[in-house]
């Protein structure tokens, strides 16, 4: 297995975990890039955004909704932005889908 989310799914590499279902897990970013940085990712392995089915249109709101709810378990009511990178050009990096919830500082649009 050469994928590091399904790795950290399977226990191999550690992972600050966040919540834990039979879907999806949220664990912190190891490079946070705001006081609250975490991810929500399928349990299943979905390389990027593009390779989502319509059979997964439950998953994906499951994702949507536990970004939001550990979101304001972590303080973040005042506001919090979700970002989904899909693929090189998007900047996704780690090709395992992950939503990134970024809270607790003052964010802005375009991000730049
Ligand atoms: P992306 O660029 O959208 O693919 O985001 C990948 C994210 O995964 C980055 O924000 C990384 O900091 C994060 N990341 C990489 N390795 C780990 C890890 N072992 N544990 C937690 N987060 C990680
Ligand atoms: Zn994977």
């Amino acid at each position: 297995m050469d994928c590091l989310f399904c790795r950290i799914v399977a226990g191999e590499i550690p992972a600050r975990k966040l919540y834990e279902d039979d879907q999806v897990l949220a664990f912190h970013d190891i490079g946070p890039q705001a006081p609250v940085h975490f991810l929500v990712i399928p349990k299943r392995h979905i390389a990027s955004l593009d390779e989502l089915s319509e059979s997964d249109r439950p998953l994906a709101g499951h994702i949507l909704y536990t970004a939001q709810r550990l979101a304001i378990e972590l303080g973040c009511e005042e506001g919090f932005r979700v970002v989904m990178n899909c693929k090189d050009l998007g900047g996704q990096t780690v090709h395992h889908i992950h939503m990134h919830v970024l809270g607790q500082r003052q964010l802005h649009w375009p991000p730049g």
